[in-house]
């Protein structure tokens, strides 16, 4: 019988858990609809399923990687990077990491859409509340407008000294390679394949970085970087200062349109007068407040309030993030070990263990004077009743639970792996996913696992059938239409009811 290579693999407990991309929509494992369908399942749906045991949890024998890595892994870049801020300083680390070794596979990082158009908002809203503030609202030559401008500056400094720590210092990466101190403890962590290293406690693997990041949050692409144990401390005070530095501007502006169209209307239109009524001196005008000057102004204005009430919000989130010391990502795997447990009636309590009780506490692990988060980032204090490995094993558990309870499917149309495919119908045209994960290409006959899944999209692994197909995990969105349910004897892996399925 031909044994299937994916499960396999997944007994050995490797691979990616990743986090959830798109909270709002898990498949089968939180939705009525997904319960029915592991009740219909031929496998015992109710019957927890168990941890893999100590010997299959051992790694798999070196494969060459997959992938070169996007951003190769450099000094300040890698794991080794702790041990040289530490030295060194935050603020000396963050200089040393945009221009010593290596800087230009880091300024890679700036090649992306989003840190092109977080700079130009930066740009945009700095310069024309500066000139603003410099010819119209409020000149240099009083010692209000020179202390107005030079805060001004500051906000500009301080944004983008932050924002750049944060792309650049980046988030701190499992070293490769890396397993834990002890080996009995490997049986407690997932196995990375593409780093070679087992997980440590808290991080995950990032598909963009290519790498397993510690404390991973979230891949954020306005820094083109994941925000993790090194860099969350200035990613937050960047997602502080920036809502502030824009509130300023937004001052600016509108005193400047107010006081300029108001002199404007006064005076007519026509007038060439300006008066600069904000000093309350005599009008000495330096460049008449024009058209183009009053359109920049509101433009600007525009994009300060956006940015003020959207990274506002993720100032928010960050906050409760470090507060609570529990990322987006552990939220989740909160939330799925609360349904797992309900799910199962396992009597068990989850109790997330980094969460140190104290709000304080929480937040001078991520904010300290010396600007160096508290730890090592592979290892991490936890409270009482709880241990290094609860929350991997918990993930081990819930991964488990996700081969038992997923759906297997069987290709029954070509698929192109395009975004919108045109011949799938109109709506699955108009409902592709919003998202960058990838799509997977489907031949006719192709078994794939579901795991989660839209009204008119799924997403799932390819079932790779034989090794030839070159031990690389296939995983990505497809179109519903293209798959039908797949009825198989769980004991053998064959079909229940032969290939007239496939028809
Ligand atoms: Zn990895
Ligand atoms: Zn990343």
């Amino acid at each position: 019988m031909p044994r299937l290579v994916t499960r396999r693999r997944e007994e050995r407990g490797c691979g990616a858990t990743g986090g959830p991309l798109f909270p709002g929509e898990p498949y089968c494992e939180r939705t009525a609809g997904g319960r029915a369908a592991a009740a219909r399942s031929p496998l015992p749906p109710r019957s927890a399923p168990s941890l893999p045991s100590p010997s299959h949890s051992l790694p798999s024998p070196p494969l060459p990687t997959p992938f070169p890595p996007p951003f190769p892994p450099s000094p300040s870049a890698a794991g080794g990077s702790h041990a040289r801020r530490r030295r060194g300083g935050g603020g000396r680390a963050a200089v040393a990491a945009m221009v010593g070794p290596g800087a230009l596979q880091r300024a890679r990082r700036l090649c992306h859409w989003g840190p092109a158009v977080a700079l130009a908002v930066v740009a945009v809203c700095s310069a024309t509340a500066m000139a603003d503030a410099a010819l119209w609202y409020w000149p240099l030559d009083t010692a209000g407008g020179s202390v107005n401008f030079v805060m001004l500056l500051n906000w500009t400094v301080m944004i983008l000294y932050n924002y750049f720590s944060a792309m650049f210092v980046g988030p701190g990466y499992v070293p490769l390679g890396w397993t834990p101190e002890k080996s009995q403890d490997c049986m407690y962590l997932q196995y990375c394949k593409v780093c070679q290293s087992y997980k440590a406690p808290r991080s995950h693997h990032c598909r963009k970085c290519n790498r397993c990041v510690m404390k991973m949050d979230h891949h954020c692409p306005w820094i083109n970087n994941c925000c993790g144990y090194q860099n969350h401390a200035s990613f937050t005070l960047f997602l502080l200062l920036a809502p502030l530095g824009c509130i300023h501007a937004s001052f600016i502006f509108i005193m400047t349109m107010y006081t300029q169209l108001y002199n404007r209307i006064s005076f007519g239109w026509s007038s060439v007068k300006i008066d600069m009524s904000a000093a309350k001196r005599d009008p000495h005008p330096i460049i008449p407040f024009g058209l183009s000057a009053f359109a920049a102004s509101l433009f600007a204005l525009g994009l300060a309030l956006g940015t003020t009430i959207a990274v506002g919000m993720l100032f928010i989130i960050q906050m409760k993030v470090i507060l609570t010391n529990k990322t987006s990502i552990e939220s989740w795997i909160e939330e799925k070990a609360k349904d797992r447990i309900q799910y199962y009636q396992t009597g068990e309590t989850f109790i997330f263990p980094y969460d140190m009780g104290s709000k304080w506490k929480n937040f001078r692990q991520v904010f300290t004077w010396s600007g160096i988060p508290e730890g090592d980032g592979l290892d991490w204090p936890v409270r009482d009743g709880c241990h290094q490995y609860s929350l991997t094993i918990e993930q081990l558990k819930q991964k488990a639970d996700k081969r038992v309870r997923s759906v297997r499917y069987r290709a029954i149309e070509d698929y192109s792996g395009v975004c919108c495919p045109v011949t799938k119908g109109v709506k699955t045209f108009f409902t592709t996913p919003c998202t960058e994960e990838p799509r997977i290409a489907l031949s006719k006959g192709d078994l794939i696992l579901a795991t989660r899944g839209l009204k008119h999209w799924m997403y799932g692994e390819k079932i790779l059938i034989s090794a030839a197909d070159g031990g690389i995990r296939e995983r990505g969105w497809f179109p519903r239409k293209c798959v039908e349910k797949y009825q198989y004897d769980s004991e053998t892996d064959q079909p229940v009811d032969g290939e007239k399925k496939s028809k």
